[in-house]
């Protein structure tokens, strides 16, 4: 049985989580449960599932979950609660999967306390990975995928270290914009783009699919999981969404991991590691697929990726820069106060004005984050 703390209880990435413990009664404990807002969703959790501690955003909300729960359940708020859960004295694992910048102090904390973490929240590894790894490495704990890919080149990697890798190849389904002629880019509006042609998502990493910001940051977060430097990370568009990854070896051989696209195999690999459970959720018909294809990303139309390359190969805190200015500039789109060109622009003009800071300690990263949120929509 694995005691299993899920900070982002109420998303989409929290609840295929919950799907996979209910399919998994045996192996998983839902110790501890975090949401942001949706109070009810994480009262109805809670009663369901009852976990030891459970944690909101709103002080305010936090009693009134305590006063409806009584005693059982211990009730927290804020940063401060998602760090007490991050650092339950039973738990296992802790499952981050809270969008934005919140779940990298609670990351950290359950590194230090000895907890083995699973990362969903992207945002984590591209502001601090040197920082996450490092405590990681220091503290004998494991970081495991959740994303997809990085899911994918775990699996094909098996232990293999970073020397015998020729490249990482993270595959990208293109978007719902793959064929999206570039004179008709402005004139895309919030609802087009929030429609992903292979995977439901979260508002926020929709949109970074749409731009290609989102296999930007990917490529920062597997340059730290896997120890290897941005110029070995590469991206391919592949449209259906079957092949997740793959890690080409030394000796030209290329190893692929496939299904169907479904997050809760990713999740279920990382809740159960280093043991595979039986699942009947995914299944591929390779046959009914018929054709698997690839093409070079077109970095005319997509320029998020260059930028994050850029941001990867500087490093220091010039990713946590592009990371909070394209969350400003993801929030100004869907407010409509920004077209979807003006996405990317917005992080490129922000990266350029930056002073980068080589090796920073978490402050800095949170200074330059701070600042980059400050100077975004400036103009
Ligand atoms: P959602 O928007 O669906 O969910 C976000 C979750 O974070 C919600 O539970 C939300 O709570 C919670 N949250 C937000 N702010 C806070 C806060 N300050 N404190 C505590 N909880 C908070 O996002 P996704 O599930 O799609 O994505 C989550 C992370 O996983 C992102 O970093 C994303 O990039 C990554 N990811 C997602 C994938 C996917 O398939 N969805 C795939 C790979 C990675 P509430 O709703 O209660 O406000």
């Amino acid at each position: 049985m694995k005691n299993v703390v899920l900070l982002g209880s109420t998303g989409s990435i929290g609840t295929s989580t919950i799907k996979v413990a209910d399919d998994l009664p045996e192996q998983i404990r839902l110790l501890g449960l975090a949401a942001g807002n949706n109070a009810e969703l994480l009262f109805e959790q809670t009663r369901k599932y009852r976990p030891e501690a459970i944690s909101v955003s709103d002080p305010a909300k936090a009693q009134a979950l305590q006063d409806a729960l009584g005693s059982s359940t211990r009730v927290y708020s804020g940063n401060e609660g998602l760090i007490k859960l991050a650092t339950l004295a039973s738990a296992d694992l802790v499952l981050i999967a809270i969008v934005g910048t919140a779940g990298l102090q609670p990351a950290l904390a359950a590194i230090r306390a000895g907890k083995d973490i699973a990362v969903a929240s992207k945002e984590i590894l591209v502001m601090a990975g040197e920082i996450v790894m490092q405590e990681a490495e220091k503290n004998g704990v494991r970081v495991l995928a959740v994303d997809s890919e990085h899911s994918a080149i775990f699996q094909c990697l098996d232990g293999k270290p970073a020397s015998s890798v020729r490249r990482l190849w993270l595959t990208a389904s293109g978007g719902p914009f793959r064929n999206t002629p570039k004179a008709e880019f402005p004139a895309i509006t919030v609802e087009r783009a929030l429609k992903h042609p292979s995977w439901v998502m979260g508002r926020k990493i929709t949109i970074d699919s749409a731009t290609l910001f989102n296999k930007g940051l990917e490529m920062i977060e597997a340059r730290w999981l896997f120890g290897i430097e941005m110029a070995r990370v590469s991206v391919i568009v592949h449209p259906q969404s079957v092949i997740h990854s793959m890690v080409e070896f030394v000796d030209g051989s290329i190893l692929a991991q496939l299904s169907t696209p479904d997050m809760c195999l990713p999740i279920q690999y990382a809740l159960t590691y280093p043991h595979r459970a039986r699942s009947d959720r995914v299944e591929t018909d390779l046959a009914k697929l018929g054709t698997l294809t690839f093409e070079q990303p077109d970095h005319d139309r997509f320029p998020a990726l260059k930028l994050a390359r850029r941001a990867g190969e500087v490093g220091g805190t010039l990713p946590a820069v592009l990371n909070a200015a394209n969350e400003i500039a993801v929030e100004a789109f869907c407010g409509g106060k920004i077209n979807f060109p003006q996405i990317t622009e917005v992080v490129a003009r922000t990266m350029d004005r930056h002073t980068v800071s080589q090796h920073p300690t978490l402050k800095e990263i949170l200074v330059a984050d701070a600042w980059a949120r400050d100077e975004a929509l400036r103009g």
